[in-house]
């Protein structure tokens, strides 16, 4: 082609990378790797090897170790050992550690990422620009965060040994995700890569060691899922971090039940891409171009899922496809290629199988007649159209180049429709209307919103998922604490067997209820005035309503008095609770929306009301528990001194600014989970209940509380606290009877964003695992006891951040 056909049709040439170095480098290993542990490769005997290929041409580029449970043992006693170490390093050793660690990423930039992209597939214009420059950049701000813990979260402590388990899509970037934070927080780490992409984990083992980290900091064990079940149950290990499919997570997340082990979940997504009809369109198309094709679409935050304004809906089309037609599918080494290959046969399969199902479905089927490569896994970029909002193609996850489209009239329907899935990971609003792009942002439930943008990463910025995309950050100072338990705290050991939950005849949780009881035991009543049934009943939307079942329990003495009644609670009174909470929840303007400053001023008046009745209450729980007077004084003035916390943190905890890299401005907003079940100690009824509700509902959640069984009667006392203070009805809800009976009731409920249990080790088992249903966020005691009279233990910031979840308001400013 001479220089003047070039000018006529504008082709791109080759741009081939080579890949001589990271030949090389496989060659000088004798394309055969051990697993790294105590930053040497361990080749156990009698080895179990497995290949990885090339993608792209379907060669074969090494072998690797499939590992054992002796092998997961060796890395995870390696990891305990240097953990000794390691959380007693001074923050400013380790945090030249990790800046040692970026600075030799950034030497070995080009190795890492032509490795990359021969063995996921992915584009080196990917690789190369963006992950791993954003690789260094975990490690620079993680830097930073070792060495400020001391000053900055001198509260917290490392977690201990973590394993971590990541997949196959941005293998890189993912293991930065994880180790980063973790040992600058002073944990140390067995990570498990995906099986599809082991190789850049084990050469950035090598960097590490090259920077003389101190050996079992990081030990890097490859393997199947097996090996990751080996990580996930091995007994030593105190924290998992997994990142993957929503099946998986919640495999994760019931194995995990009852241990005390800290979990996060970074799961899939289906993430809605809305297009209004003021927006740049073709800004936008590039936007989609991003959202779906960046990485072969096999991104979980993917713009999979694109809704646009009924009036611009034809035209946004046209242009879409006219602009598909010019995507370049081809050899990843290349500098001018757009979509890479997928990373394996399976996948493929996986993601054709979805487009004929979409086909079935009803949709229309797009892909442009573009020059594909005659061999290896690659991919069409793909649209389908003309699907209902139900359809599965729409609701779930493909994790491919495949995108369908959907139109919306007005702004609420378009939310509704954004809103309308099992997931909430993330979101991109297109609009030149600021009011209406942050309205869009602030209604969508996902847990980062791109506002004219799409796929904006930055270590200063957590991500992570709301709903059924897991729980937990990565990334800014929220990700820390997935890293962190506070001082005091050690790691829960529950005294539960949890050989006895997996034999399946636990009867936990069900109730048979007492008769109506009669505290006078059938003899007359001697007094000859009328008796009236002063038993308190449940408190449900604001009323006071009488349980569903008609029966009652009654409320023993120390001395085995009786000291009154209250409503045994069924099935039916906590559903009642659950839709009068997510009615107060929803409601225009739903508690969430309160200004912070209104639900400060609602808390403060409810300190005050149960102040001015301070002597009545603490003779309650007096009569109740047996305490002295004065014990119980302090309980109340305790009480009403958490209510005061509480609404002085109402308008406090919104948020901050995040330094990203972002030309414009980031913001991470802390919003409430929604509607939260809380299942109260028996230990200060009063205290307890207020601890756990006040925080709660400060932040803008409504909730239904399980006052403590045993001693009830101070939380129905409360009923007209709550009745004078101006609280919204069913912002708080209360039912009183078997705890883990209706614990049970709530954690099994769809309409329940959370539940926090403070109650026994079984019971902490039990809402863990059947959490993993709709990936509820628990927060349970595992049979602990606290002093809920202390400062440290009784409230703080991690009851603060139990209440909320971040969200990420990404808005670029700017030409
Ligand atoms: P996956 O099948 O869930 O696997 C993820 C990792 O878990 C791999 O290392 C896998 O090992 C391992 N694994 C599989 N089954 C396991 C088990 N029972 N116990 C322990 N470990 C197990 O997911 P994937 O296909 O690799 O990745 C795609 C998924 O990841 C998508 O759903 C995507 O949305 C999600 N993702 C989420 C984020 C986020 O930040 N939220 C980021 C990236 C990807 P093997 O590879 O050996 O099977």
């Amino acid at each position: 082609m001479d220089i003047l056909q070039i000018f006529r049709t504008m082709e791109y040439g080759p741009a081939p990378e080579s890949a001589a170095a990271a030949n090389a480098w496989l060659d000088e290993h004798g394309r055969e790797f051990g697993l790294f542990i105590n930053n040497e490769y361990i080749t156990p005997r009698d080895a179990q090897y497995y290949p990885s290929y090339d993608p792209a041409t379907g060669e074969k580029l090494a072998d690797t170790v499939q590992a054992g449970q002796q092998d997961v043992d060796a890395a995870v006693a390696a990891a305990r050992q240097a953990f000794k170490i390691w959380r007693e390093t001074p923050g400013l050793i380790r945090a030249r550690y990790l800046y040692a660690i970026a600075r030799n990423i950034q030497k070995h930039h080009r190795l890492l990422a032509v490795l990359e992209s021969m063995d996921n597939g992915k584009p080196i214009r990917e690789s190369r620009d963006i992950d791993v420059p954003l690789l260094a950049r975990h490690f620079y701000y993680h830097a930073g965060w070792a060495q400020l813990m001391e000053t900055e979260l001198h509260d917290y402590q490392p977690v201990g040994v973590v394993g971590q388990i990541i997949p196959w899509n941005f293998p890189l970037l993912m293991l930065a995700w994880k180790i980063a934070p973790a040992i600058a927080m002073g944990n140390t780490v067995v990570l498990k890569p995906a099986s599809y992409t082991r190789l850049t984990a084990l050469l950035f083992a090598e960097v590490v060691a090259e920077a003389g980290l101190p050996p079992g900091v990081i030990n890097i064990v490859t393997g199947s899922s097996k090996a990751g079940t080996m990580i996930v149950t091995h007994p030593d290990v105190d924290k998992i971090a997994f990142t993957g499919s929503t099946e998986v997570g919640r495999i994760l997340r019931r194995q995990t039940a009852g241990s005390g082990k800290k979990l996060s979940l970074e799961l899939g997504g289906k993430s809605p891409f809305i297009v209004f009809e003021d927006a740049d369109l073709d800004s936008a198309i590039e936007g989609v171009v991003d959202a779906i094709w960046f990485n072969q679409g096999q991104v979980c935050c993917a713009g999979s899922r694109l809704l646009v304004q009924e009036n611009v809906a034809n035209r946004f089309i046209h242009k879409l496809k006219e602009r598909m037609k010019h995507l370049r599918v081809g050899d990843p080494l290349d500098k001018a290629i757009d979509i890479g290959a997928i990373v394996d046969q399976t996948q493929w399969n996986t993601v054709d199988g979805w487009v004929k199902i979409g086909v079935r479905e009803g949709g229309e089927l797009f892909q442009p007649d573009i020059k594909m490569p005659e061999k290896g896994c690659f991919y069409p970029p793909t649209l389908i159209t003309g699907l209902d909002p139900a359809a599965q193609t729409v609701q779930e996850e493909i994790f491919g180049p495949v995108l369908v489209s959907l139109t919306f009239r007005t702004p609420s329907e378009g939310i509704a429709l954004a809103n309308n899935t099992r997931y909430g990971l993330a979101a991109s609003v297109w609009s030149e209307n600021i009011n209406l792009a942050l309205d869009v942002a602030s209604k969508i439930k996902a847990g980062s919103v791109w506002v004219n943008s799409t796929n904006l990463f930055d270590a200063a910025s957590g991500f992570g998922g709301y709903r059924e995309s897991g729980f937990g950050r990565e990334g800014g100072k929220e990700g820390l604490f997935e890293y962190l338990r506070p001082a005091w705290q050690e790691r829960p050991r529950p005294d539960f067997d949890l050989s006895e939950a997996t034999k399946g005849s636990s009867n936990w949780g069900t109730h048979t209820p007492s008769r109506p009881s009669m505290p006078t035991n059938g003899k007359a009543n001697s007094n000859l005035s009328p008796q009236v049934d002063r038993t308190p009943k449940m408190y449900i939307a604001g009323k006071q309503l009488r349980p569903d079942g008609h029966y009652t329990r009654v409320v023993m003495g120390p001395k085995g008095e009786i000291v009154g009644q209250v409503g045994d609670g069924n099935r039916k009174d906590v559903r009642d609770a659950v839709e009068a909470a997510h009615a107060a929840h929803t409601a225009k303007p739903g508690w969430a929306m309160r200004h912070g400053y209104n639900r400060a001023q609602i808390l403060y008046f409810i300190a005050e009301n149960l102040n001015a009745r301070s002597n009545e209450f603490a003779r309650r729980i007096r009569a109740m528990t047996g305490r002295s007077l004065k014990s119980a004084q302090a309980e109340v003035e305790k009480a009403v001194e958490r209510l005061f916390t509480y609404a002085a943190w109402a308008d406090k905890f919104g948020g901050r600014l995040q330094e990203t890299t972002l030309h414009g401005v980031t913001v991470a907003v802390n919003e409430p989970i929604g509607v939260i079940g809380i299942a109260c100690p028996d230990e200060y009824p009063l205290l307890a209940f207020v601890s756990l509700m006040a925080p709660a509902i400060a932040r803008g959640n409504t909730v239904i509380v399980l006052p403590s069984e045993k001693y009830p009667l101070s939380a129905t006392d409360f009923y007209q606290v709550l009745d004078t203070s101006d609280v919204p009805p069913g912002v708080v809800n209360i039912v009183t009877g078997d705890r883990d009976h209706l614990v049970k009731t709530l954690i099994q409920h769809e309409d329940v964003d959370a539940v926090w249990y403070f109650g026994t080790g079984e019971g902490s088992y039990h809402v863990e695992y059947e959490s993993a249903a709709n990936m509820k966020r628990t927060w349970v005691s595992y049979g602990i006891k606290r002093d809920w009279l202390g400062p440290e233990q009784g409230a703080g910031h991690q009851f603060l951040h139990e209440a909320t979840q971040v969200k990420n308001i990404w808005v670029p400013t700017g030409e």
